[in-house]
């Protein structure tokens, strides 16, 4: 399946063909998201539809984008696996027609020009990654270190020095030695 993909695409020509394209595109290609990840080897899977939505005339890209990227957990700063999905409804366009038109909703994209694949995907990608990712907090060893300060945003913030009440145990374990 690796390799069907085209490189490059014209949204609307595909979906007046009624086309879906199923593959996978080398994370690599995609150089802000690869940027955000610490291992650019991941494949992201794409399965998208392009066809005449409900309405005549109106044309949809839809589908599904999964990707296993590993990112920097940033409550504790390890590395971990993030599954990053997005599932894209877009109306297409042609250059020249007005978004507004459409109902607020739905999102929408000029889609009259070749633009490649990997871009495409990429920015759908880009939407789902979340503000802040981090371990869950059962499985996240720096989540114990949180305990006891009431906002997590409140660890993280360098210039204040809230006591901690495992800092204090830190502090009483070096001095046993
Ligand atoms: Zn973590």
């Amino acid at each position: 399946m690796s390799g069907s993909l085209p490189a490059i695409v014209i949204p609307l020509q595909l979906a007046e063909k009624g086309a879906r394209l199923r593959g996978r595109l080398p994370l690599k290609a995609m150089r802000r998201l690869a940027a955000m990840c610490r291992d650019d080897t991941e494949r992201v899977a794409v399965d998208l539809r392009f066809e005449r939505g409900a309405a005549r005339d109106l044309y949809e890209m839809t589908g599904n984008l999964s990707a296993c990227v590993r990112v920097r957990c940033q409550r504790c700063l390890e590395e971990m696996e993030l599954e990053l999905r997005a599932e894209p409804r877009l109306v297409l366009l042609r250059a020249g027609e007005d978004p507004a038109a459409f109902s607020p909703e739905m999102e929408t994209l000029i889609a009259d020009q070749p633009v490649a694949l990997s871009d495409l995907v990429e920015d759908e990608l880009l939407l789902a990654l979340p503000m802040f990712t981090a371990h869950a907090a059962g499985a996240c060893p720096g989540a114990g270190r949180a305990v006891g300060v009431p906002r997590a945003d409140t660890a993280r913030d360098g210039v204040r020095t809230r006591p901690k009440p495992f800092a204090v145990l830190d502090g009483l374990k070096r001095g046993d030695k």
